[in-house]
């Protein structure tokens, strides 16, 4: 199996001309690297790349003693949000990032700087290289926090329900915009599944259509719900944070087509008592 992973590299003035002229140069290698490798096996390749000022080599590994740590639990229902990043359906919550925010801010500011500044001035220059920067800083921020909770899910469970949201019919409208992309929620899905891939594990994604959040839990009555309206409050006596309850929504939903898939494994909510063969037949 080839997995790539990429480091940063702290070249000399000099090293630093020579990596310049090797950039997305790809190049075979024959002889023995003096770091070690996050995996073992054979070194195939390096990229050497270079972004804001920066420079990069991704290595390319040959291995087939990878060997990920097998998933403990039976399942879990995600909902992805954007106050918080995600609710899972055993109660925790992954709250969004609050150092990126701040970071945004920072940026928004500098770029202000930079306008102000001489088009094709040293000082303008300067600004803009100090822009390129935080940028790049702003997407391994957004990056590394959907890396983390991939890992954990994908480490973790052996079936993970998700919703099939539309992204890029959520970014047309307007004021979620800035926050459904700071998410990062197609990336998050990019990665749970080449994660899934190596792991072993089944990732399902719930009808777009399916209504994870308008759903009692308990007795399958669907709500109207608002956005605003943050409690599943149901006549059957059924109160639950509204994210909880979607996320539990969805492992069952994930479950109930499971059992023909995978009679291994183990179920952790019961099966849903109520007519949703409208849904799944859709899906
Ligand atoms: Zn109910």
């Amino acid at each position: 199996m080839l997995i790539a992973h990429k480091i940063e590299l702290r070249p000399t003035p000099e090293q630093a001309d020579y990596l310049n002229r090797a950039c997305g140069v790809r190049r075979h290698c024959y002889n023995q690297m003096r770091q070690g490798l996050r995996f073992t096996g054979q070194t195939k390749q390096v990229t050497i790349s270079k972004r804001a000022g920066r420079f990069y080599a991704s290595i390319l590994v040959d291995t087939d003693e990878y060997n990920p740590h097998a998933p403990e639990h039976a399942s879990v229902g995600v909902d992805l949000g954007i106050k918080d990043l995600a609710t899972l359906s055993t109660g925790e919550v992954i709250p969004a990032n609050q150092r990126l925010k701040k970071h945004l801010k920072y940026l928004k500011r500098r770029q202000r700087n930079l306008s102000r500044k001489v088009k094709g001035s040293r000082r303008s220059a300067k600004a803009k290289r100090s822009v390129a920067r935080l940028h790049q800083r702003i997407s391994h921020q957004r990056k590394a926090v959907l890396h983390e909770l991939s890992d954990k899910l994908t480490r973790t469970y052996q079936v993970i329900t998700l919703e099939d949201l539309n992204v890029s019919g959520m970014i047309k409208n307007h004021c979620l915009a800035r926050a459904i992309a700071d998410a990062g929620f197609g990336e998050l899905r990019r990665q749970i599944e080449y994660k899934a891939a190596w792991r072993g594990v089944t990732v399902i994604f719930a009808n777009r259509f399916y209504p994870s959040s308008k759903t009692c839990h308990a007795c399958g009555k669907i709500h109207d719900m608002p956005l605003n309206q943050r409690t599943m409050a149901c006549d059957c006596g059924h109160v639950m944070d509204r994210d909880l309850n979607a996320a539990k929504n969805l492992d069952r939903y994930g479950l109930d087509r499971l059992d023909a898939l995978r009679p291994d494994v183990k179920r952790t909510q019961e099966p849903s008592q109520t007519a949703s063969a409208a849904w799944v037949l859709t899906a």
